[in-house]
């Protein structure tokens, strides 16, 4: 562990990356460390750039699935105080990259801050939020981005909204942290906005199994159709290997039962891109990610 002495953060050695992903599958880390502050992190960053040691960052683990070898090098997570802060100027919030986004929507909701109600019901962090871009039918966290500040290999960058590179369920964040955000809101009827907020959690719980091991959608929507529905037509709702099955409530979501491991959901992965491919000619790009 030499390379992490006097490292300003806590330490863990073969860490349980099952424990800290929604799919609580997956072998350890060799490393997980959670830096004290933002000069802790580019620290770490820089110390595993020079030791050539693989690094990824850990938000809520909601869009993970770690292969049942683990990984080989540093998880970095951002769960101290200075990264899970948040605070209210006005009709702006400001989050650290590893603040919980459901309670922040919930907070700014009964505050009659409107924006993030829409994102009810999707669990992440902020940074992994931003990210991914996390959204849906409602809207996507790029609608209320105001700047981020990365970190990464190459030093810090402060980026606006635009310089982001917000896609579809994408972002150009790319190897580098979101260690904060500012978040541009609208106020509104508290209560407008928190009713707001809990039809939209009602409305996620009652079409998605929400309560089941997963890492919610599995694929992209292709060209705007739906990704569950093409696995459901490719006749693979409810398929099943070892542990793991494909959701019959949303094709799109492979869920982790009893017994299942990593390679049971690779598995049904590798079967849906093959039936949808074969039946529509269309290939299914993932949205999760894969350790
Ligand atoms: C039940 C369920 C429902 C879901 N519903 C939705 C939905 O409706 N819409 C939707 O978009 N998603 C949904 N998801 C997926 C997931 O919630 C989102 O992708 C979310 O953005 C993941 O955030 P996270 O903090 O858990 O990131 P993680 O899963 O921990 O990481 C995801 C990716 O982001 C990276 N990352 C994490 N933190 C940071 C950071 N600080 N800086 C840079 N990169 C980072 C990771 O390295 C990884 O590549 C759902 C998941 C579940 C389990």
């Amino acid at each position: 562990m030499n390379w992490l002495n006097d490292f300003k953060g806590r330490v863990e050695t073969g860490a349980r990356l099952a424990d800290r992903t929604h799919y609580c599958l997956g072998g350890p880390a060799r490393w997980m460390v959670s830096p004290k502050d933002a000069d802790a992190l580019a620290d770490v960053i820089r110390r595993a750039s020079a030791q050539g040691v693989a690094t990824k960052v850990l938000g809520a683990g909601a869009n993970v699935l770690v292969r049942d070898d683990g990984f080989d090098g540093v998880v970095i997570r951002l769960d101290e105080d200075y990264f899970t802060a948040t605070s209210v100027d006005g009709d702006r919030v400001r989050a650290g990259g590893g603040a919980d986004l459901m309670a922040l929507a919930h907070t700014c909701s009964k505050l009659g801050l409107s924006g993030l109600e829409r994102l009810a019901g999707i669990p992440a962090t902020v940074g992994g939020a931003i990210r991914m871009n996390a959204g849906g039918k409602h809207g996507e966290i790029a609608d209320v981005v105001e700047r981020v500040t990365l970190i990464g290999p190459d030093g810090v960058d402060e980026l606006a909204n635009s310089e982001i590179g917000f896609g579809y369920r994408s972002s150009d964040v790319g190897d580098r942290i979101v260690a904060s955000a500012t978040l541009q809101l609208e106020h509104a009827d508290a209560d407008v906005t928190l009713e707001r907020y809990r039809s939209i959690f009602r409305e996620k719980t009652r079409t998605q199994p929400f309560t089941f091991s997963s890492a919610g959608c599995v694929f992209k929507n292709p060209g705007g159709q739906s990704a569950g529905a093409l696995i459901d037509q490719a006749g693979l709702k409810g398929a099943r290997h070892g542990g793991a099955y494909i959701s019959d409530r949303h094709a799109n979501f492979i869920l982790a039962g009893p017994g299942a491991t990593s390679a049971d959901v690779l598995h049904l992965i590798d079967r849906a891109r093959e039936a949808v491919s074969s039946a529509f000619g269309i290939d299914l790009e993932l949205e999760i990610d894969v350790w």
